[in-house]
């Protein structure tokens, strides 16, 4: 693997919709919930009882009948897609990874946008960085001038 290695070396999504499917169901922060309303034209305060499933005591979004989170489109995709929930923006890149990097190609058997039989080592410095790049986007603007 080259030198100044990042995401795209390891990860790029085939838009093949796997990850909609919601193995574990995808958790909408207050601020998705904002967001996506505002996108859609609808109120923030029934899109709990419209859009979401309870996992635990996460609000997760509803799944369709034919197992597909309720925003997908078989032909559009994610139709939020400018809006859609920080978990999904920041897959592959996520805590879990930096604490238990074994669990990659364990991921990547669901995704098959993820390399697999990446080191250790490689792994977490890239993870880290895109997911600093998202946590923090003017920092990695500032970073680039
Ligand atoms: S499963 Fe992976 S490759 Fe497929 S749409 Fe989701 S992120 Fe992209
Ligand atoms: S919000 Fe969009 S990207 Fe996330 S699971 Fe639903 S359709 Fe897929």
């Amino acid at each position: 693997m080259p030198e100044n290695k990042t995401g795209i070396d390891i990860f790029e999504c085939r838009l093949c919709g796997e990850c909609c499917k919601g193995f574990g169901g995808t958790y909408v922060t207050r601020q998705d919930i904002i967001n996506i309303s505002t996108f859609i034209n609808f109120d923030p305060e029934k899109f709990i009882a419209r859009y979401c499933d309870k996992s635990g005591s996460r609000n997760v979004l509803t799944r369709g009948k034919d197992g597909y989170c309720i925003f997908f489109d078989k032909i559009k995709q994610c139709t939020i897609h400018p809006v859609k929930p920080y978990m999904c923006k920041a897959w592959p890149y996520i805590q879990v990874i930096l604490d238990h990097p074994e669990n990659w190609n364990a991921m990547a058997n669901s995704c098959p946008g993820m390399k697999k039989d990446v080191p250790d080592k490689d792994l977490q410095k890239i993870v880290a960085a895109e997911k600093q790049r998202l946590d923090n986007p003017s920092q990695d603007i500032s970073s680039q001038n």
